[in-house]
């Protein structure tokens, strides 16, 4: 027997390998295995079993690693097409669809040692008080791990070494599991009776879901994903739950996707609580960067023995091997961090929707502002819409204020950072003992350090951006590559050295600064990436909020999302237009999206939530239809603008950085990718009488191909790499795929220039 390999180094290609006769039978596809090649051992993957090879003098492959095959065949299909229509090499695809705690093996199971009671014959012994006491304890529960048992007895291991020499116990070690939520003692609920609006979108997604599990093939309804827009707080997990709920009944798993920022213990907790509160329930199983390695090892196990059923994780739980897997829920759809932004550079949603459909599970995506690419779909009937219009606590949407920072600037003869409006609403907020969020998304002190003489600005030195200023740390920073350079007391420039050199724009620190300044009473929290270093400070900082211990929160896109504290009644957006003038298609979408998304922090409790709007901009489409809740008109007005250029949904993206250290090489680089491309193109009709050779050819099916660069990428340079790109806009981007792949196959760059393809990328930068 043979198996065909693909090997975790990036080949684009597999390789045969013999099954020696010990392995036979253990080696499947699916499983991982470890061969040789060259003079190295070399771990891969099996992705087909065959009778004979076409080549000769086979090495065999050395050894299975694991007990059970590690990507089942349903994942490995996934991986295939993942590969393909992401435009990356088979063993790139095959590799992210493990753990690398899996994979690597390295962490392994944890063995423990555990005491176990012997049974005696005739009298209880006589034993020393200590010995006594560790015998009782046995004689209660049975077995205990030793550090527990010497904890509860207070003593040492070597009075369990006497017991287990007078043959009272048995010591040995086992495999014990890291549980990361062992700690936590979660309290069950129950399900809440859902209201009509709830109901009524339960009761599709539960039809669709009995529609597959039924064994009339010709009933099955095609596509089938959901939509589920509904505000925050109109009981779209509850909806989850019992969706999940269902699944369970049918003898199926589920997997949940949420935003890394959102998976909080707080959210895995109502998992929890719903589907495994006494201990030692092994059903539901988290899976995010948090965690150990020791921790993803078991917890990825847990689900691959078939004892989780329900997957909560980040993008990459999108390929735990659930099965058989009867839904899947990407909640927040609309979040950019689903997309990874290294090869391959997938989309979790987009990959949720195709597994899914391989596998016949329901996919649920939920959002109170849904990305307009999903929202398209089902205008078009791809999807179907699931509307939850209200608040399930009949709680009215907070109220939205827009300020013209214009005025204000002008007011003061500069940019304030509080408008009088805002202030006096933190005022009243402070004097009710109510709470509020302010909301910025920069962290840093100033975003710039400029001399006002010569125009001079710090930059770094590998990136085209400049430094922002950490006033506690008295240090510049780059956000993009964390180069840091001391902060000069005079202008750097030559010829000039004004010791005025000042800073300019805020960030997160300023702003804490600036409530110190103005509310000295005020007890002030920031939260941003620099004050959360370590791995409770984010739990810590939230439970102090929550007791209320905290007056006013500031902080970046972590606060913005998912966070629900009754008592804040106020949220103010410091600069609400920082993000609309960054070249990118969607600058629209995310500053809608942010606006919406923080604003429903306000107000989740008995008083009416109020929300303050700063903006340079305040008629832009983007903050005005956020201030109305209008998504609709939102949507409306942006996909004509989207549809005149052929952006998404109205078109398929394609991006292609090229990149490398020598400016002029990057750039030659891409004119030559440029000239390729346009062979994809058909000649203008009128171009020649007669067509050419290869009209009808694979170019003829790129009709509505739009190529635009090569252009410097909006950051030129990075991590000192200079950039170029191309953008390719298509309606059929399968094809387009494909002809990349065969395009990236036959290119030569030059040594030091690399290209990166990123179908429907993110980001544009
Ligand atoms: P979303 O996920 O849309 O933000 P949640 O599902 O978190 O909304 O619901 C918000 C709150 O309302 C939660 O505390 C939840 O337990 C509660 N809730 C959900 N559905 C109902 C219902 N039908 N009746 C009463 N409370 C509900
Ligand atoms: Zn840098």
């Amino acid at each position: 027997m043979i198996a065909r390999v693909s090997l975790e180094i990036a080949l684009r290609r597999e390789f045969d390998y013999l099954i020696p006769p010990e392995l036979v039978g253990q080696v499947e596809v699916g499983s991982r295995v470890q061969v040789p090649f060259g003079a190295r051992k070399i771990p891969g993957c099996v992705t087909a079993l065959a009778e004979e090879s076409a080549h000769a003098n086979l090495k065999s492959i050395i050894k299975v690693i694991g007990a059970q095959t590690m990507v089942t065949p349903k994942v490995l299909q996934l991986a295939r097409w993942i590969g393909e229509y992401y435009c990356c090499a088979p063993e790139t695809a095959l590799k992210s669809v493990l753990p690398e705690a899996v994979r690597q093996e390295a962490a392994g199971w944890r063995e423990r040692l555990y005491v176990r009671l012997l049974p005696v014959a005739g009298d209880p012994p006589k034993l020393p008080a200590r010995q006594q006491a560790v015998w009782n304890l046995l004689q209660e529960r049975r077995e205990l791990a030793m550090t527990e048992l010497l904890a509860l007895a207070h003593t040492t291991a070597a009075t369990v070494r006497k017991l287990e020499d007078l043959g009272l116990v048995a010591i040995a070690p086992q495999i014990s599991e890291r549980d990361p939520y062992a700690n936590e003692t979660i309290v069950a609920s129950l399900p809440i009776t859902l209201n009509p609006a709830q109901a009524g979108a339960l009761a599709q997604i539960v039809t669709a879901m009995d529609a597959r599990v039924t064994p009339d093939v010709a009933n099955k309804p095609a596509g089938g994903a959901f939509l589920l827009h509904g505000v925050t707080g109109s009981g779209k997990t509850e909806i989850y739950l019992q969706a999940i709920a269902h699944a369970l009944e049918q003898g199926r798993g589920a997997i949940v996707l949420v935003p890394e920022i959102a998976l909080t213990p707080q959210t895995v907790e109502r998992f929890k609580a719903r589907f495994s509160s006494g201990k030692l329930q092994t059903l539901v199983a988290v899976l995010h960067s948090h965690l150990s390695a020791g921790e993803r090892h078991d917890e990825w196990h847990k689900i691959r023995q078939g004892r989780a059923r329900i997957v909560i994780g980040a993008r990459s739980a999108i390929f735990a091997p659930v099965e058989p897997l009867g839904l899947v829920i990407v909640d927040e759809e609309h979040e950019q961090t689903y997309k990874q932004e290294e090869a391959p550079r997938y989309h979790a949603r987009d990959v949720a929707i195709v597994r899914a459909q391989m596998e016949n599970a329901v996919v649920v995506l939920g959002s109170a502002t849904p990305s307009l690419e999903s929202y398209y779909n089902c205008q078009s009937g791809k999807y179907t819409l699931l509307e939850l219009p209200e608040r399930v606590d009949d709680q009215k949407m907070p109220h939205v204020r827009v300020v013209d920072m214009r005025q204000a600037a002008h007011a003061e003869k500069g940019i304030p950072i509080f408008s009088p409006q805002l202030k006096e609403a933190i005022t009243q907020r402070l004097e009710r003992q109510e709470q509020t969020i302010l909301f910025l998304n920069r962290r840093g002190y100033s975003t710039a350090l400029q001399c006002p003489a010569c125009g001079y600005v710090a930059e770094c030195p590998n990136c085209s951006v400049s430094l922002t200023y950490h006033r506690m740390e008295q240090k510049l920073c780059c956000h993009i590559c964390a180069h840091v350079a001391p902060v000069p007391k005079i202008c750097p420039a030559e010829k000039c050295g004004n010791p005025a050199i000042r800073f300019s724009g805020t960030g997160t620190q300023k702003v804490e600064e600036a409530i110190k300044k103005l509310f000295p009473r005020a007890r002030c929290h920031r939260m941003d990436a620099d004050t959360m270093k370590r791995k409770d400070d984010y739990r810590r900082i939230l439970g102090d909020f929550r007791a209320g211990k905290i007056d006013i929160l500031v902080g970046t896109q972590m606060i913005a999302k998912g966070l629900h504290f009754p008592n804040v009644t106020l949220v103010g957006i410091i600069y609400a237009d920082s993000a609309l003038h960054q070249p990118d298609f969607r600058a629209g979408e995310r500053t809608f999206q942010l606006l919406t998304q923080v604003a429903g922090r306000a107000g989740r409790g008995d008083v009416e939530g109020e929300v303050f709007v700063q903006a340079f901009t305040p008629f832009h489409p983007a903050i005005q239809y956020a201030r109305r809740h209008d998504f609709q008109g939102f949507y409306d007005q942006e996909l004509e603008f989207r549809e005149q250029l052929k952006y998404p949904p109205a078109g398929r993206v394609a991006l292609l950085t090229l990149k490398g250290r020598s400016e002029d090489k990057v750039k030659f680089s891409a004119d030559h990718v440029k000239r390729e491309l346009d062979k994809l193109i058909p000649p203008p009709a009128n171009a020649s009488a007669s067509p050419p050779a290869n009209a009808a050819g694979p170019a003829a099916a790129f009709k509505d191909l739009i190529i635009a660069g090569p252009a410097p990428a909006p950051l030129l340079k990075a991590e000192t790499y200079y950039r170029y790109q191309i953008m390719l806009r298509t309606r059929s981007m399968s094809k387009l795929s494909h002809a990349l792949a065969k395009l990236v196959a036959g290119l030569t760059l030059p040594d030091e220039v690399t290209m990166a393809v990123d179908i429907d990328p993110v980001n544009l930068f």
